[in-house]
């Protein structure tokens, strides 16, 4: 694997390997399987940057679960957009259901905190979030993830489900920009 490569105009450096990711999510689904016994979650995966997240997450449970994908955000270039829509709406049910969002990164928690309202609206018994990154100095909405992958700087970063402009969501590792 490189360490260090190029997407569009941006130098990039490896900052999680595959292996710190694979173990670290693991622990995650361990957490999850211990918490949820007999709960049967309903998992909501929030595309499209989770997809890659929520599948290895999900395959490591060994609990009775559901998942649903929902597609929220539109994210362009390296800032926060700040505009929500839905676009893949939710279909399923949640009324008297423990919920777990599957969230690739919170970063300014804008995101959640705009959506989460609305599923309170549907009385789940329960919401928690379970986020691979946070970027825990610059989230500024009163957003706690329960379940956190790792706490990261304000860099951008891309890899494992996490594009650049539409590019490098097929990296198996998680690369920061380096400039
Ligand atoms: P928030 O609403 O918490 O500010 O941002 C959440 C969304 O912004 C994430 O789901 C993700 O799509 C995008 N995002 C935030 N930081 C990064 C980053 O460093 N890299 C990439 N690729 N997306 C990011």
């Amino acid at each position: 694997m490189k360490s260090r490569i190029r997407i569009h105009d941006k130098e990039f450096e490896i900052f999680l390997t595959e292996e710190q990711i694979e173990k670290r999510v693991s622990e995650l689904a361990d957490e999850i399987n211990r918490d949820y016994q007999n709960k049967k979650p309903l998992f909501i995966s929030i595309l499209n940057g989770s997809f890659i997240f929520s599948a290895d997450l999900f395959r490591q449970l060994n609990i009775e679960a559901e998942i649903c994908f929902i597609k929220l955000v539109s994210y362009k270039g390296m800032k926060s957009s700040g505009k929500v829509t839905t676009s893949i709406g939710l279909e399923e049910d949640i009324y008297d259901r423990e919920v777990i969002i599957l969230e690739d990164i919170v970063d300014t928690g804008r995101t959640l905190h705009e959506f989460i309202p609305k599923l309170l609206h549907q009385q789940p018994r329960s919401i928690k979030i379970a986020a691979l990154l946070h970027k825990a100095e610059v989230t500024e909405f009163p957003v706690h993830p329960d379940y956190v992958g790792f706490t990261i700087p304000d860099k951008f970063v891309v890899g494992y489900g996490l594009d650049y402009d539409g590019l490098g969501r097929n990296l198996k590792a998680i690369f920061q920009v380096t400039t």
